[in-house]
């Protein structure tokens, strides 16, 4: 798939500016703080509906406007697609695909998928599990529309139940409209593991032998997918995972209720990333970090070419700069085909290592070379 064009109005530092790419990679470059990550961001809400930055979608219209639009003109399975975005203070977020408008948000990622790369993506193996728990679901928000919609109703679930939980002392009434939020957690709950699991054996395939290459073979790169501790067996069917998440609800019933926490679920999920046989996030060292992370995202990125039929869009935001020549040159020859947006700054000088257009932003003006 290919991103032609992107028109933006009123977003972020962006009054009104329309760009036509390179199909094969487009070299962002300026000074701080000029627009290279929000137009980055720009074609993140094209692809999911939302910013990977933010959940206010406030924050993405222009200071001192009521409104935003974005627009993309997008080539993907041998179709031309526009994609149209408007969002204003206080109104729905309205969006349109060939002027027809959506049921869903995903319903963007049908047309358009990205991988977004940045250097904090650099630190995945040892940040909190939250950080992979989120690369899992962008990924699979965009390949799986069913895991998407199960995601959003877990949340507002566990929104739910939190507050249930918050609000329970002295509310036997509202403690008996658990076992309900118990039930449809543990049902929309089976559907996450049933995805994830498979998400995360195709992710350590994929990233192992990444892994090798980029580590000059010296390294074994594995993946576990840890969930639930009831859950003997993640790729068990349907009505196995749930009553093994009911079992894990019923011991935990009354320690949440007297945490007044959400303590059962997939909302903790994690994946553990091994290096020969050792966790990552206890003994890897710097490099060995930054190789696996390397490795995680150019694996989902190749998952994205199985189950869909073609690249995503790859988004790299600084991150050139942020590696040494070798690990450099390893994404490089890494992306082979497929189109990439390269944002570095001026002084780095990348823009004259890489082939393609280069593209410079100043002040939320962008003017191709
Ligand atoms: P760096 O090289 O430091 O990463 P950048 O070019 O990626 O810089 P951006 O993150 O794109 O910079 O931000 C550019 C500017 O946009 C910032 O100065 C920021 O204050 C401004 N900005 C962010 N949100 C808005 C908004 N809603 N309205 C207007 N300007 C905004
Ligand atoms: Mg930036």
């Amino acid at each position: 798939m290919r991103l032609d064009r992107v028109k933006l109005e009123n977003f972020r530092n962006y009054a009104a500016q329309e760009v036509f790419f390179d199909p094969v990679c487009s070299v962002i470059c300026g000074e701080n703080a000029q627009g290279k990550t929000n137009l980055l961001e720009a074609m993140v809400c094209l692809s999911t509906g939302k910013s990977h930055r933010t959940r206010a979608d406030r924050e993405l219209i222009r200071f001192e406007q009521q409104s935003f639009r974005l627009e993309g003109t997008i080539r993907a399975r041998d179709r031309d697609f526009v994609s149209r975005i408007d969002a204003g203070a206080g109104k729905k977020k309205r969006i349109t695909i060939n002027d027809v408008p959506v049921r869903a948000a995903s319903d963007l990622s049908g047309v358009l998928n990205t991988i977004f790369f940045c250097p904090e993506d650099l630190q995945l193996i040892k940040e909190g599990a939250a950080a992979r728990r989120r690369f899992i679901d962008t990924s699979l928000c965009q390949l799986r529309p069913r895991y998407s919609a199960a995601l959003s109703e877990y949340q507002r679930l566990h929104e739910h139940k939190t507050r249930i939980l918050r609000d329970c002392d002295g509310r036997p009434d509202l403690i008996a409209t658990l076992p309900d939020f118990d039930l449809r957690m543990a049902e929309v709950g089976a559907v996450l593991i049933h995805y994830r699991s498979r998400f995360v054996k195709m992710l350590s395939q994929y990233a192992a032998p990444a892994h090798s290459e980029c580590s000059g073979g010296r390294e074994e790169l594995s993946i576990q997918y840890k969930t639930v501790k009831t859950v003997t067996d993640p790729f068990a069917d349907h009505k196995t995972l749930v009553a093994q998440l009911q079992e894990h609800q019923r011991e935990h019933h009354h320690a949440e209720v007297s945490s007044r926490q959400c303590l059962s679920g997939p909302h903790k999920d994690d994946i553990e990333v091994l290096l020969d046989g050792l966790s990552a996030r206890s003994y890897a060292s710097q490099g060995q970090t930054r190789t696996a992370a390397l490795a995680l995202k150019l694996a989902a990125r190749e998952i994205h070419k199985e189950i869909i039929g073609e690249y995503p869009i790859l988004l790299l935001d600084d991150v050139l700069s942020e590696l040494d020549p070798k690990r450099q040159e390893y994404v490089l020859n890494r992306i082979g085909s497929g189109q990439v947006f390269i944002t570095c700054c001026e002084e780095d000088r990348l823009h004259s290592l890489l082939s393609g257009s280069v593209y410079r932003v100043k002040g939320g003006v962008i003017t191709r070379q």
